[in-house]
């Protein structure tokens, strides 16, 4: 006998499924379209190197969260990876983000952090102090037009296609901007790669005596037992799959990007010496390239062989991986409309980067889903109502 479905074997739905396996003692069934577990946190050994490729991007774990810090350590280890970026702008690398060092090689300078600040607050006055409403204010108030326009203009260009003024300014305040020369990618207190890979984390996550993982499962599919036609009404659902497709599309599809992956080895030990190289122009039609051993630099790789993948991105069409949420001001009005018939859906619970059609990093996803299970789904299994944090 099931308990609860699980719709979608992500961050997410893993979480999910562990705690209510583990705490409260339910059994869960978790389903995936895909024939493996994990989503798009997947990884696997390219065949040829043995180099560990993450399957749907580069995936980096950060978090300053401490409940899910201690959480996903029970799953795996981390090694001391710390991430770093860089960028090339008319045939140029600088560092990302945007520090001390991008600023004074970019102006041909040897500004301290008061004079860089001064700069900067010049460049970005042309706002005139108001509120940043989009992605082009937020970049210009943050950095200036100049380094807006050098770093952060094509490189969204081509990510996006979509007017910079059409996109939530939230998009780049999550890149930091530093006036010292600190080039660590992301701020958070815990960083690193799980030690044995992703797929081996993700597999620990699922791997309870309650939980029983069925893959290559649709659950739009009704020629399969566990379908929404089938099982909505009797028995809890946790849905992470993309909300509009739950609702047949009803109030229009939301708009998604999705990325395009060209992998090749190549017969070189080291390509471009660091792991991600992003291109801020636009006549590199890829946005960035990725070369996933300098990902794991304590293992023991082949010398004379390297895997890179390149990454193109473009609106997702039918059919397509949904990756990013677009998020324009109409897929907000269908969003809104979407949430007027989630709250309607006895017993189904939306969560997850699809369900809620909301960027989530992975520890996001992992600490919603805690969540989750104190607020609304613990009460089903007899758990007390936790005070929401
Ligand atoms: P997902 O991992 O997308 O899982 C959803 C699952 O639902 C999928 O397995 C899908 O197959 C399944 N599903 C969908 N529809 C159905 C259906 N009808 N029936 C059955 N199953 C279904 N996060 C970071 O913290 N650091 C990073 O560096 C990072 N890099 C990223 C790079 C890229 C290119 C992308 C796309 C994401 C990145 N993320 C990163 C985010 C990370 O992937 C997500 O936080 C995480 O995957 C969210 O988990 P989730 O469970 O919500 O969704
Ligand atoms: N961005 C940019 N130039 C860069 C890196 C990022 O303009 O070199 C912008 C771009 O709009 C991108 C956003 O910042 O979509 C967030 O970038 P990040 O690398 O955090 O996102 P990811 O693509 O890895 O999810």
């Amino acid at each position: 006998m099931t308990d609860i479905v699980v719709v979608g074997s992500g961050f997410f739905g893993l979480t999910v499924a562990e705690r209510l396996a583990e705490q409260y003692g339910a059994k869960v069934m978790i389903i995936d379209r895909r024939p493996h577990l994990g989503g798009n946190a997947y990884s696997e050994p390219e065949p040829e190197t043995g180099i560990e490729v993450h399957t749907y991007g580069t995936h980096l774990f950060h978090t300053s969260n401490e409940r899910v810090w201690e959480y996903v350590n029970r799953f795996t280890d981390f090694t001391p990876y710390v991430h770093r970026v860089y960028t090339t702008h008319k045939g140029e690398v600088f560092p990302m983000p945007i520090n001390l060092g991008t600023i004074n090689q970019f102006f041909r300078s040897a500004y301290g952090p008061e004079q860089a600040k001064a700069l900067i607050r010049e460049q970005a006055a042309e706002l005139g102090g108001k509120e940043p409403e989009n992605l082009d204010e937020q970049g210009v108030n943050l950095i200036g037009r100049p380094l807006y326009e050098a770093f952060i203009k094509g490189y969204t260009a081509k990510q996006w296609q979509t007017d910079p003024k059409d996109l939530p300014a939230s998009i780049i305040s999550r890149l930091p901007v530093r006036y010292t020369y600190d080039n660590r990618y992301f701020n958070d207190t815990y960083e690193g790669l799980p030690v044995d890979g992703y797929a081996a984390w993700l597999e620990r996550m699922a791997d309870h005596p309650n939980i029983e993982v069925r893959l290559s499962t649709d659950f739009f599919d009704t020629t399969q037992p566990i379908n929404k036609d089938a099982i909505v009404g009797k028995i809890p659902v946790v849905y992470t799959g993309p909300v509009d497709r739950y609702f047949d599309y009803s109030q229009g599809a939301l708009s998604w990007r999705t990325i395009d992956f060209e992998q090749e080895v190549l017969p070189i030990g080291d390509f471009q010496g660091t792991g991600v190289m992003n291109y801020a122009d636009e006549d590199a039609p890829y946005t960035r390239i990725l070369e996933f051993r300098h990902l794991h630099p304590e293992r023991d790789y082949p010398t004379d062989k390297t895997v890179v993948v390149k990454e193109y991105s473009r609106f997702a069409e039918e059919g397509d991986e949904p990756y990013y949420p677009v998020n324009t001001p109409e897929d907000r009005e269908k969003l809104t409309a979407y949430r007027e018939l989630m709250s309607g859906e006895k017993d189904v619970f939306f969560g997850g980067r699809l369900g809620t059609y909301q960027y989530l990093d992975m520890h996001m996803a992992i600490g919603s889903a805690l969540s989750m299970v104190d607020n609304k789904l613990a009460p089903l299994f007899g758990g007390a109502a936790e005070e929401p944090r």
